[in-house]
């Protein structure tokens, strides 16, 4: 299986199709994930980002890379990275960094879904800290009991960024910074795109195709 970088408006599905790949034998990289956990651990780090996270602005780009940079390096598993890169920075600061670490094999798919219904998905998300997603506003992704996760029972959690203010930041930070990623990866020949409306298992599938 090839490696996968995922870039995505937030709420696209990034991290539900992460975790289905998890269950192929992926390592689920999401740089969104480790600087959470940076904060709820109350690192230098974590303070230094948690404001900057919860207007829903980006992180800096060395922080960042830092975060992605420890992981690749000490990993063999096929990869997903989710959430990086953001800025075409981070895209060329990665490409240096498969160079050194002889890293060829991968493919860039970009979810594609409109703000109307990413920001529906954002309000209505729910997470546990086991990694699992949850929707109240749909029934396909709703737990089965209120607020509960269904895979390991903890409370669910609703993300301080996921309120509509700051969903439209992230948002429109995203469409800024994303066409000059689009276009560089395309130039490289790496970017496939996959329309998120055909619903999880639909995309799932297509997902699987382009990296088999
Ligand atoms: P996510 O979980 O991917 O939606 O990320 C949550 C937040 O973490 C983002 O809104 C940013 O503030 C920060 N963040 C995550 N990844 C990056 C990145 N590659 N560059 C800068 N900031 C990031």
């Amino acid at each position: 299986m090839k490696n996968v970088i995922f870039i995505a408006p937030p709420s696209a599905g990034k991290g539900t199709l992460s975790n289905m790949l998890k269950d192929l034998g992926y390592l689920h990289i999401s740089t969104g994930d480790m600087l959470r956990s940076e904060i709820n651990k109350k690192t230098e780090i974590g303070n230094l980002v948690k404001e900057i996270i919860s207007k829903g602005n980006l992180v800096s780009d060395e922080i960042v890379f830092n975060l992605i940079e420890n992981k690749l390096k000490t990993n063999s598993l096929p990869f997903i990275l989710d959430g990086f890169p953001r800025t075409l920075k981070q895209a060329e600061m990665l490409n240096e960094l498969f160079i050194k670490l002889n890293i060829d094999n991968y493919e860039v798919i970009y979810l594609d879904i409109s703000l109307e219904e990413a920001l529906k998905r954002a309000l209505g998300r729910l997470t546990c800290e086991c990694g699992k997603s949850y929707n109240i506003y749909n029934e396909e992704f709703k737990p089965k009991k209120e607020g509960i996760c269904d895979m390991c029972g903890k409370n669910l959690i609703k993300r301080n960024d996921d309120n509509e203010e700051s969903f439209k930041v992230r948002f429109q930070t995203f469409i800024e910074n994303n066409k000059p990623i689009m276009d560089y990866y395309e130039k490289k020949n790496k970017l496939k795109i996959v329309d998120t409306i055909e619903g999880t298992n639909m995309v799932f599938a297509k997902v699987k195709e382009i990296l088999k």
